[in-house]
């Protein structure tokens, strides 16, 4: 039977990225079925809300969904449960999708890209594993108390369970096996209750379920100094919702422009990975044609590897991807003059 993919391309450069990523997709994996929704400000304006049941139902019942971006100052006013952002949190959580994977991979074509120096980056390749659907961000109780002086204030709680730690951690230790066989898991166990719960869990499962993985801990903050200092020393990298947020975007920006970093959020076996750029929907180039398309485009060569089951179509969309940069294609945000589209083309070439 053949796989369907949702594409739900969004807001602003959302639809241009997400409309290369399909061109590719129907040349690599020709009997893939496409459906399309809407998602973010362009439901918004459709049906009054970011994300529609409907549109959830169909994300859950696909084999994987491609995202392009969501929002934008159109709907800057909206009420703040209504946002285009919220549409993104609602389809994450729908998903049930809590292992978010963002690589830092260094093209070769592009190491002098990288703010850092060509020896530190040359050769780079992280997989930061983050916990996406609880801990800081969604933990309960939280809010404000507004009194006088002292008496305001603003909280949050920090709380993981067991199951939710050694869920993510399973991927973590899955993927470290299929590469460099090495997970640094962070958490700040010096001075937090729930780090050190985390500590100690990744570390009980690592007893009985790690087996082919050396496992190693580090505080989040040297782990944020050790991955500007020497990035190459980490092969995955595991990490709560908070600090995995902080620590993949300052990995992410190691590897050259926000334009080539796509990410996977996966939930267990046989249920639908959610696929999507790291960039937003850009609004100060939506509409101009020379976004660069390569995050969605690897976000796909993503779902092929962990939803469709497609990977060697995944290893020679990569390679394509790497083939049209070497051959010098390049869009505006890393120094060339392609335009969105002729990206898609030099990629479609390279296959
Ligand atoms: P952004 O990622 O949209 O843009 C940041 C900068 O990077 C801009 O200068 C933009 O032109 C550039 N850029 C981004 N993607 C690019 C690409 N593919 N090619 C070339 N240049 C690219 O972040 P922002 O400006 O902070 O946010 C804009 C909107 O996107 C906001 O409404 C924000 O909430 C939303 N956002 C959505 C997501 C998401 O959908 N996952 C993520 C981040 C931001």
């Amino acid at each position: 039977m053949s796989q369907t993919m949702l594409l739900l391309p969004g807001d602003g450069i959302g639809a241009e990225v997400t409309e290369q990523a399909r061109r590719v997709a129907e040349v690599i994996a020709p009997d893939l079925r496409f459906e399309e929704g809407l998602v973010g400000g362009a439901s918004i304006d459709a049906n009054g809300e970011p994300l529609t049941v409907d549109t959830l139902v169909k994300a859950k019942s696909s084999d994987a969904v491609l995202l392009g971006a969501v929002g934008g100052p159109k709907w800057n006013d909206v009420d703040r449960h209504l946002r285009p952002e919220m549409g993104l949190l609602q389809l994450r959580k729908g998903m049930d999708v809590f292992a978010n994977l963002r690589p830092a991979f260094c093209f070769p074509a592009l190491v002098d890209a990288s703010s850092l120096k060509r020896e530190i980056v040359d050769g780079l390749d992280i997989m930061i594993v983050r916990e996406l659907t609880s801990g800081v961000y969604f933990g309960e109780p939280r809010g404000f108390e507004r009194g006088i002086g002292d008496k305001s204030f603003g909280y949050e709680t920090s709380r993981y369970t067991a199951g939710e730690i050694e869920r993510v951690s399973r991927v973590a230790f899955d993927i470290a096996r299929g590469r460099g066989g090495e997970v640094a898991s962070t958490e700040k166990s010096n001075v937090m209750e729930s780090g050190l719960f985390w500590r100690e869990t990744v570390t009980e499962l690592h007893a009985t379920e790690g087996e082919g993985v050396k496992l190693r801990h580090i505080l989040a903050d040297a782990c944020a100094m050790e991955l500007v200092r020497d990035p190459k020393q980490f092969d995955v990298i595991l990490a709560g919702n908070l600090f995995g947020d902080i620590l993949s975007d300052a990995a992410a920006m190691l590897t050259g422009s926000i334009g080539m970093l796509p990410s996977a959020s996966l939930s267990y076996e046989g249920k639908p990975g959610l696929y999507e750029p790291v960039h937003g929907s850009a609004p100060d180039i939506a509409g101009k044609g020379f976004a660069n398309p390569c995050a969605a485009i690897l976000s796909l060569e993503m779902s092929l590897r962990w939803s469709l089951g497609q990977p060697d179509a995944a290893d020679r969309l990569f390679a394509a991807v790497g083939n049209a940069l070497d051959a010098g294609a390049r869009t505006r945000d890393l120094g060339g003059t392609l335009s969105t589209q002729e990206m898609g083309d030099a990629v479609i070439a390279a296959l």
